[in-house]
């Protein structure tokens, strides 16, 4: 039976990482998290929302396939869903932060990444002001935050695409998935 693909999407903030991935056709693992629902947010939508003793309970009973500390809040990505997926065939798709990625990659070499930059900073900028979540102040550190992860994506990801244009973008990365699933099925399959 065919195994699915495991496709990790990261990017700074506002780059447009979830709007990319609601439109890939994968499943989209929802993530836990200790940080405070945001307007806009859904418990078991957007994220599981979790205390900090209950979120460290999920480490130590081995419920999560990779966590990471960003921005002072725990997140995570419970294990048992994305490998219920995973085993269905089907590209399991986790928006996650890099250190998170990394501990992907680790774990499942065979994991495909994917970081999402911003055709500029000063888009970046723009794009981060006009959604208003963050106040000023927050904005100019999710900018530092992004320059780190931006070197970081350049130099670890399988493959960094420029998100300027959406449908250009999401079309890249669906050759990306293609591609990644034919050099798989060749490997494991080849008659
Ligand atoms: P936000 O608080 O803006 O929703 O997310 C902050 C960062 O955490 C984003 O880069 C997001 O992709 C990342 N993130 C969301 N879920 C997870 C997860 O399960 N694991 C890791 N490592 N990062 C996550």
């Amino acid at each position: 039976m065919k195994k699915g693909l495991y496709l990790v999407i990261s990017g700074p903030a506002g780059v447009g990482k979830d709007t990319v991935a609601g439109l890939l056709g994968g499943w989209i693992s929802v993530s836990a998290t200790t940080r405070p629902e945001r307007p806009g947010d859904v418990e078991g939508v957007t994220y599981f929302f979790h205390d900090r003793s209950s979120f460290e309970r999920m480490i130590h009973e081995n419920e999560l396939l990779e966590y990471a500390e960003y921005n002072g809040n725990y997140y995570g990505t419970p294990a048992t869903p994305a490998r219920r997926h995973y085993e269905n065939g089907e590209t399991v798709i986790f928006v996650i932060e890099v250190v998170g990625a990394g501990k992907i990659k680790a774990r499942f070499p065979e994991a495909v990444t994917v970081f999402l930059t911003p055709p500029s900073f000063e888009e970046l900028r723009a794009r981060l002001v006009g959604r208003n979540t963050e106040s000023a102040e927050e904005v100019e550190k999710r900018l530092e935050i992004a320059r780190r992860e931006i070197e970081i994506g350049c130099r670890d990801y399988d493959y960094v695409v420029e998100n300027d244009v959406l449908e250009d973008t999401v079309a890249k990365i669906k050759r990306i998935i293609e591609f990644e699933k034919e050099k798989r099925n060749a490997v494991s399959d080849p008659e």
